[in-house]
């Protein structure tokens, strides 16, 4: 079953450039996706959509069934269940302590205090970054500001998790240990979508795989229906 469908999106940016043209997708429920493209493709852009950051030109957008609406009390619920982690994890964190920005999401719920506390517990667990969360953010190396970006990320519970580029700057050793992490995630019930430039990885790694280029899809579906359309 899908989460999310897209139908004929259309996004132009301020200056004229046409950074979508047209995409029709649809992103299936538990699955592990992967969005190859050039620079410019499109994905952010594509990725700002699934959460509502951006609003089409034209096109339209589903979660579980029903119309994405460009409310402020839908697009609320909306980003609590759509997660996206940038790729610069400075974006994320600002908190004086690691504990404070893992908490800073699910705080902003309405949740109780109990429920606060397991939801973060659960995310640092999660993401290894439970020893973590009394440091300062700004000391940690790059693949420890990564995993506390993701747990940021998780401590609202979204049902999906995209992520744009989450290995790009990493060696391969914490290149790794983050995939290790999304497949966890995954197996624990989340829908994955990430972007990368590594067709290797994406078919190693994904369960579908969507290929974008100028803002358009070139191909799309399971290793081997996308080797079919080629
Ligand atoms: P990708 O994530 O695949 O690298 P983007 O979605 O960032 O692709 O970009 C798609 C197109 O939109 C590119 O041509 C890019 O230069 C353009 N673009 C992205 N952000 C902006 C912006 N803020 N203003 C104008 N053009 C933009
Ligand atoms: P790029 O930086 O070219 O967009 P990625 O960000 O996907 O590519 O990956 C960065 C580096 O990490 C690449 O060298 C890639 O081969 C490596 N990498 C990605 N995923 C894995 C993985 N699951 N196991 C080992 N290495 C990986």
């Amino acid at each position: 079953t899908p989460i999310i469908t897209t139908n004929n999106l259309i996004y132009r940016y301020g200056d004229g450039t046409e950074a979508l043209k047209g995409i029709s997708l649809t992103l299936n429920q538990g699955k592990k996706i992967a969005i190859l493209g050039n620079n410019g493709a499109g994905k952010s852009t594509f990725f700002l959509h699934l959460n509502g950051i951006l609003k089409p030109l034209s096109g339209s957008i589903t979660f579980k069934g029903e119309r994405i609406q460009y409310t402020k009390k839908y697009l609320q619920a909306l980003r609590q269940k759509v997660g996206i982690i940038f790729q610069n994890p400075d974006e994320l964190l600002f908190s004086p302590t690691v504990f404070e920005d893992i908490s800073y999401g699910p705080r902003n719920l309405g949740l109780t205090k109990d429920a606060i506390e397991r939801l973060v517990h659960w995310a640092m667990k999660e993401t290894g970054t439970l020893e973590l969360q009394k440091k300062a953010t700004h000391s940690l190396s790059i693949g420890q500001k990564k995993r506390v970006s993701i747990a940021c990320v998780l401590s609202m519970d979204p049902e999906l998790l995209i992520l744009d580029e989450p290995t790009a700057g990493l060696d391969s050793y914490y290149a790794k240990k983050i995939i290790n992490l999304l497949n966890q995630i995954n197996r624990d019930g989340k829908t994955i979508v990430l972007s990368t430039h590594d067709i290797n990885f994406a078919f190693e790694w994904a369960d579908e795989i969507i290929i974008l280029h100028d803002g358009k899809v070139l191909g799309n579906g399971g290793r081997e229906e996308i080797f079919l359309q080629k």
